[in-house]
């Protein structure tokens, strides 16, 4: 395994992460291979998911990590790699706060569907399905936006930048005027994808 670059050119027009992705037809070892490396690329740099974009390759691809601790304090991380993922139900509403390992320095405010329902092809090339909800649900969502050329700042309801402060502790400040609402979230965790 191998830990790939994640692209951070979001301002570049011509970026592959605002590309929509191909569909992957047959899971072969090059397939096996780039899943394995986006997964090591994610856990290297602490994240909660990874789509093939971001790693320079327009294959419709995701790898997800996460563990409801919030839920469960003893809840094991599971990880998924995902081809050609679908949202094909949802359900509900919700406001989080998200940030993505493509654009550093940001975090934005995103209405996602509470609960969903995803098909696709896993590693072996079997199909399969998937209910997710919370976070789970969120990053499923972030991921799959990714893989049609979507970035969170495309569906931001707030935007944030995310410094680190003196003492260590990062420091989240709203962007433009008008956005002192940011109480209104509070209690909602940054995710990283
Ligand atoms: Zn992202």
């Amino acid at each position: 395994m191998a830990v790939l670059d994640i692209l951070q050119d979001w301002r570049e027009e011509g970026s592959i992460l605002h590309r929509k992705t191909v569909r992957i037809r047959k899971v072969d070892r090059r397939i096996r291979r780039l899943l394995n490396d986006m997964v090591e690329t994610m856990r290297e740099a602490g994240g909660v998911g990874l789509a093939a974009p971001q790693v320079g390759r327009n294959l419709s691809a995701l790898v997800v990590e996460y563990a409801d601790t919030d839920e469960d304090p003893d809840a094991v991380p599971e990880l998924y790699k995902i081809l050609n993922p679908q949202i094909v139900r949802t359900r509900g509403e919700v406001e989080g706060r998200e940030g993505c390992l493509s654009v550093p320095g940001f975090l934005v405010d995103v209405d996602r569907a509470e609960r969903i329902t995803v098909k696709g092809m896993d590693a072996d090339g079997k199909a399969i399905r998937i209910k997710a909800d919370g976070w789970l649900a969120r990053i499923f969502q972030h991921e799959i936006d990714h893989l049609n050329g979507i970035l969170m700042m495309d569906r931001a309801n707030r935007l944030y930048t995310v410094e680190e402060g003196e003492d260590g502790e990062p420091v989240v400040t709203p962007i433009g005027a008008g956005h002192e609402e940011t109480e209104a979230t509070a209690g909602t965790v940054a995710v990283t994808n």
